[in-house]
């Protein structure tokens, strides 16, 4: 018996996960209904698919609530704001995510959460972390915003010892009652603020990751606001504060010294040196961003009681999934890096302060986003700029303020093609030893379907830039 069985449970969108959602509860026993605005072909037909798991769907209205339904289960691209909830309020019908269905479900036995949220590298970290598990021994999965539905991993036999989670902002705002064994903020820094309304709601959503903590909040030294977070939250009695810095660290905290990461931290009190845990050449791609992803993962998992040699086998074990980052090929002495998964500045930044001389590769759709603090932090390190997409003028007229003697081609395209064209103009500006980066700093979709899509498309003309050129040697 579950909490949802044999209760009228109304699903919000038709999308991947309202899909899997309501699989999952119909599964359990709940009397399902899925709503959606749209009411296409690709709707009907998993309309009619989801028939066969005994789960109603009705399209062309998203904003009415079902009569009889006792609570609501919504997913991520769907507005707080959204007139179906405002409904449910008004019917005084609980509205959740799955994240909460899954912490529902998971039960007191169940396994401990080690949760990862931030604006960026939450993903990588959470492989990092999962990596670090397993060497451990430890059964484990990564999972959540991630893309592994978490409600099925929770319900999976035999269960995890624990788990690896991915949260979203949007996932944190739906899931009142999670209380994770120990949760990390990465980072903030405004993105999703259509949604959210404000930064100070997002940056609230993102801190309910530490509400309830048992064992440790890890936040980032080099990022006050994620340690005001941990000051609002409401944890457990000897729930420790946890910071995590590029620099020597102080008591209470992991950090890099001589090029190795050291723990503070997770020492017995007796012991006065630091632990050291793994070198930083052990991490794939050494770059100051992703040192820090992994001193996140080290600090949950050492807050969880990992011993620090599984730590470094787990980083040494840790390859970055694609698209982050990812080192697609040299051609004639130049490095050509496909960062397609950087769609906001912030992370953009981060990528850009990994490479000099960089040949920059960027543009898409803004989402709203100013451009200036980026490119006046890059521009020292620019040998030229690559502009495309929708949104390029806001970048184009930033670069004339901050950077007016880097050269920059403006594509002034945005068909698919053009990234092909982007990489011929990038391999002209480029010298050998430098490095061409496509981290965008926007969203892809103006030009293709994904930023899977976008790296793909990168990848291929780097491939053909690479075999033309073996065809002329
Ligand atoms: P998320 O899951 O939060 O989107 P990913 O791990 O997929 O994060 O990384 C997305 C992009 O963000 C990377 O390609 C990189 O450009 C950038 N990035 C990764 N880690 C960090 C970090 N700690 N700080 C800033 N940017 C980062």
């Amino acid at each position: 018996m579950n909490e949802f069985s044999g209760r009228r449970v109304t699903v919000a969108g038709l999308g991947v996960s309202g899909v899997s959602t309501a699989r999952a509860l119909a599964g359990l026993g709940a009397l399902v209904t899925v709503v959606d605005g749209a009411d296409g072909e690709r709707q009907r037909r998993t309309a009619g698919e989801l028939a066969g798991d005994g789960v109603e769907v009705r399209l062309g209205d998203g904003a009415t609530l079902p009569p009889g339904t006792e609570l609501v289960v919504t997913s991520p691209g769907w507005r707080p704001d959204s007139a179906l909830f405002a409904a449910a309020g008004a019917a005084g019908v609980e509205v959740i995510g799955d994240v909460e269905v899954a912490w529902r479900l998971r039960g007191p036995g169940g396994p401990p959460w080690l949760a990862v949220t931030g604006t960026n590298g939450k993903t990588t970290t959470v492989r990092m972390l999962a990596a670090i598990l397993s060497a451990a021994g430890l059964r484990t999965a990564a999972v959540g915003n991630i893309g592994t539905p978490i409600i099925d991993t929770v319900l999976a036999e035999p269960p995890h010892d624990v788990l690896a989670v991915e949260l979203s902002s949007y996932q944190l705002h739906w899931a009142p009652s999670l209380r994770p064994f120990a949760g990390a903020v990465l980072n903030l820094a405004p993105d999703h603020l259509d949604w959210h309304g404000s930064m100070e709601s997002y940056a609230a959503a993102k801190g309910r990751v530490y509400e309830g903590n048992t064992a440790a909040c890890v936040y980032n030294a080099a990022d006050p606001a994620t340690e005001t977070l941990v000051r609002k939250a409401d944890v457990v009695e000897g729930c420790r504060a946890i910071g995590f810095t590029l620099g020597a660290p102080a008591p209470s905290q992991l950090g890099v010294v001589d090029g190795i990461l050291v723990d503070r931290a997770f020492v017995p009190d007796r012991q006065r040196q630091a632990q050291e845990l793994a070198e930083v050449g052990d991490i794939d791609p050494p770059a100051p961003h992703n040192v820090a992803n992994a001193l996140a993962a080290a600090a949950l998992a050492r807050a969880y009681g990992v011993e620090p040699r599984a730590v470094r086998d787990g980083l040494r074990a840790f390859r970055p999934d694609a698209h982050r980052i990812q080192h697609v090929a040299e051609v004639a002495g130049v490095h050509y890096v496909d960062d397609s998964k950087a769609t906001n500045t912030h992370a953009a930044e981060a990528s850009l302060a990994a490479y000099e001389p960089v040949v920059w590769i960027a543009g898409g759709l803004a989402k709203g986003a100013t451009f200036d603090d980026l490119v006046r932090g890059a521009a020292p390190r620019l040998r030229g700029v690559v502009l495309l997409g929708a949104d390029r003028r806001l970048i184009a007229e930033a670069l004339a303020r901050h950077a007016p003697d880097v050269p920059v081609v403006d594509l002034a395209r945005t068909d698919t093609g053009a990234m092909a064209a982007a990489v011929t103009e990038a391999a002209r500006l480029a010298h050998p030893g430098d490095t061409v980066l496509m981290a965008p700093a926007c969203a892809s979709m103006d030009m293709f379907t994904n930023y899977n899509e976008r790296g793909d498309a990168f990848a291929a003309a780097v491939r053909d830039l690479a075999g033309g050129r073996a065809g002329h040697e």
